[in-house]
């Protein structure tokens, strides 16, 4: 029923799912129970409590998060940062060095260069571009190197081939965060990477009603994360855990549309008149096109533009759009946008801004599910006001 030939439509409803069906229910039911029967476990880490991460909830996603990206094991977090800094506080210990691309989200960004230099462990910061720069920033007690799949809000796409090659030579745990592709466009495990983490918070939840986490990769990385994530108390509670699987069995439908939709819509602005710049890795000008097709099956939902007018343009268009909601997150149903310099980016100051490429008018847009020609359609009204 799970077998690796399956295609990850058919993984999304069935891989993982418990046999027997508990009552025969249909749609796994909420194990909303902190604690179970005592089973004869021996480890503490195996006795069956919501916190050590092991309830019904807890395992059906494991497996079937497993599945999706043919991997070997997986996890569930409280949030996407429960995930990113148990695995960084598993992989490194004080003293430890970590290699961390230059333009990461933010909350990821400040956990590197300001709280894990708190605990003694040191970061450089590479161009993901430049592999040839990497063997300089290497240091004897260097243990890992992360990256992400897409940058935000440019949707660069990384040397991400180079990575996991550069990590095998220099012995090396390879991590790239997944989150704006998703498994559907891409499973980081078939390219030789050892942990792929998400913020399940979006696409992989999609419906913009829960903060969740994962970790997905080599059983045995897998395992020592879950033991540290027993002792930070980063678990996801049931309830989630259920809003997450449900969420999860649409992922293949909504993903895909909202690939073809970005695409549409990037076209569409690319030759608009009011439009000066279109970022989005599907557009053959858009330096990560070759990269992002070699590499992945659909080029995401995500994309960002500047029309023409600058910073008064940009809130003109975000004030006069009707059917997105003007706010941050992404990979939900819902078609959002932001202004990158004055939310996501605003701790930046405005030459560092500049030097990553993010312009005062940058809109960012998470495509959601509503039809396209109707999206374009406003977005062109409101270009036009
Ligand atoms: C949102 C996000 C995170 C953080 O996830 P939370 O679920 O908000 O904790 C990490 N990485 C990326 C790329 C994100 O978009």
């Amino acid at each position: 029923m799970t077998a690796n030939r399956t295609h990850i439509e058919t993984k999304l409803i069935h891989a993982g799912e418990l046999r027997p069906r508990p009552s025969g229910a249909v749609s796994m039911p909420i194990f909303q129970s902190s604690t179970f029967e005592y089973e004869g476990q021996s480890s503490y880490h195996e006795i069956k409590y919501i916190r050590l991460n092991n309830t019904p909830n807890h395992v059906v996603l494991h497996s079937k998060l497993a599945a999706l990206e043919n991997a070997e094991a997986a996890l569930v977090a409280a949030s996407g940062m429960a995930a990113i800094s148990t695995s960084l506080l598993t992989l490194l210990s004080s003293g430890d060095h970590v290699l961390a691309q230059d333009c990461l989200y933010g909350g990821t960004y400040d956990l590197i260069t300001k709280d894990l230099p708190s605990f003694g462990i040191s970061f450089n910061l590479i161009d993901s571009n430049a592999p040839e720069s990497w063997k300089s920033k290497l240091q004897p007690n260097t243990k890992a190197i992360y990256v992400e799949a897409m940058s935000n809000p440019l949707l660069q796409v990384a040397d991400l081939q180079a990575v996991t090659r550069f990590a095998k030579e220099h012995g090396l745990v390879s991590l790239v965060d997944n989150t704006f592709a998703s498994p559907v466009n891409f499973r980081p495990s078939e390219w030789g990477y050892d942990l792929s983490l998400h913020s399940a918070t979006k696409y992989l939840n999609g419906h913009t009603d829960i903060v969740a986490g994962a970790i997905i990769g080599r059983a045995e990385l897998v395992e020592r994360i879950k033991h540290r994530l027993d002792h930070l108390g980063g678990s996801l509670d049931p309830h989630a855990c259920y809003l997450l699987h449900r969420g999860m069995k649409t992922l293949a439908l909504r993903v895909r549309y909202q690939n073809d939709s970005a695409l549409a819509l990037a076209r569409f602005l690319n030759e608009h008149s009011a439009v000066k710049q279109v970022n989005y890795p599907g557009l053959e000008s858009h330096a990560g096109y070759g990269r992002a097709r070699e590499l992945f099956d659909g080029f995401s939902g995500m994309l960002s533009f500047e029309p023409e007018g600058g910073r008064e343009a940009a809130q003109r268009f975000i004030q006069g759009v009707t059917i997105p909601i003007v706010a941050p997150s992404l990979g939900g149903v819902e078609t959002l946008v932001t202004l990158p310099a004055v939310t996501s980016h605003a701790g930046l100051s405005a030459a560092e801004r500049h030097r990553l490429g993010i312009s005062d008018s940058l809109i960012r847009v998470s495509v959601g599910i509503e039809n396209t020609a109707d999206l374009i359609a406003d977005f062109d009204r409101a270009l036009k006001a």
